[in-house]
């Protein structure tokens, strides 16, 4: 774990663009809610991903 993982949280918001969920790779479409990985106070380094997940697969994450 690096000392961001503490940090990050997620968070459901609308999608501006598609995405694609990384665990059942269903595709976001522009419009729908999704959950997005977010960290606040600090910019990740280059190359820190943030996840994404469709609806379904956010909830089950979270619990
Ligand atoms: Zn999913």
């Amino acid at each position: 774990m690096s000392k961001y993982d503490s940090l990050k949280y997620w968070a459901k918001v609308k999608a501006r663009v598609p995405h694609r969920c990384q665990s059942c790779g269903t595709i976001i479409n522009k419009g729908e809610l999704y959950y997005k990985e977010k960290i606040d106070f600090v910019n990740p380094p280059p190359g820190f991903t943030l996840g994404e997940l469709c609806e379904k697969c956010g909830e089950e994450t979270k619990r």
